[in-house]
């Protein structure tokens, strides 16, 4: 296989063969030298987000060594019009309020956590839990499934995860695990009332990570939202490269999709847990909704990342 500058000087001379770009054009879109380090890979990313916060966050996210903030309850609100957020400054839950009731996106950690923080954070922001029809698990890890079996008991909600991580806490069976409910498969929809959500299956944080687009409006303005359903790159080098296709994957779905607005469970990620505060200061531009360029940006800066952290697993 050629490497990556013998592949780059090629692509920089076939503008220069045709004719068609000016020399100093196409040298300039050429990057001068390849990425050797993990390192350079990282620099390459700070460089691209530039002074964006949302990308200086993730950038901070996806860098060996994270450190989790300390879990501080954070003030339900509704970043869009129909899309509530509850949690906590570790994780959040978002609630998806169509015309025929609640699609909850993660369930938090436990039982005690859908009591004392979902339910009473929904109906803080005029919301009825009871209204609560799907709790959808993005991974199966605890601090986004541990809530959903009490939803489910208390108001009848139904549970979904990708079989991969159904499996996947079948065999490790971790507390607070739900019942085996509704499978996710990749490209599956769910229309409850005038809301359909797409689930593209993300493979890498976990076997069965994924990560739902679907519309929201702002101030009865409909945009098109991903959320990122597993940030935190995964242990081995192999789910770390599934995770580099899975980016690479979704970042076409979302171009083709014209998605403009980017969410993720983890606000501490993205930046997410301050610009809900931004909204709440009173915003009269939406944050969240950061467009088709600086989404795609966003694909690229976490693709980056993750090729520096499999660089630096050899
Ligand atoms: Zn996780
Ligand atoms: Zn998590």
């Amino acid at each position: 296989m050629p490497s990556r500058r013998t592949v780059l000087a090629a692509a920089t001379l076939l503008p220069l063969a045709g004719g068609a770009r000016p020399a100093s054009a196409a040298l300039k879109t050429a990057p001068k030298t390849a990425p050797k380090t993990a390192q350079d890979y990282y620099d390459r990313a700070a460089k691209l987000a530039g002074d964006d916060s949302v990308l200086k966050a993730l950038v901070k996210a996806l860098s060996p060594g994270l450190q989790m903030p300390a879990v501080q309850p954070v003030k339900p609100f509704k970043i869009f019009d129909d899309v509530a957020v509850v949690g906590t400054t570790f994780v959040q839950a978002t609630a998806l309020l169509t015309s025929k009731g609640v699609v909850l996106i993660d369930a938090m950690g436990s039982p005690d956590d859908a009591k004392k923080i979902i339910v009473p954070g929904l109906r803080d922001v005029g919301v009825n839990p009871a209204h609560i029809k799907y709790v959808v698990a993005a991974h199966g890890h605890d601090d986004h499934f541990g809530g959903a079996q009490y939803l489910a008991d208390t108001y009848g909600a139904r549970v979904m995860m990708h079989k991969a991580d159904w499996d996947l806490i079948a065999a490790e069976r971790p507390e607070h695990a739900p019942k085996r409910d509704l499978e996710i498969s990749d490209g599956q929809k769910l229309t409850l009332g005038d809301t359909t959500i797409v689930f593209h299956h993300t493979p890498g944080h976990t076997p069965g990570t994924v990560s739902p687009i679907f519309p929201v409006r702002w101030k009865g303005r409909r945009h098109t939202a991903i959320l990122w359903g597993g940030t935190n790159p995964p242990a081995t080098t192999e789910a770390k490269r599934t995770n580099l296709t899975s980016v690479r994957e979704a970042a076409v779905t979302m171009r083709r999709a014209g998605v403009d607005v980017e969410l993720n469970n983890h606000g501490g990620a993205d930046y997410g847990l301050t610009r809900i505060e931004q909204l709440r200061a009173g915003a009269t531009k939406n944050p969240f909704i950061i467009g088709p360029a600086r989404t795609q940006r966003f694909m690229k800066v976490m693709e980056t990342m993750l090729r520096g952290r499999i660089l630096q697993d050899q």
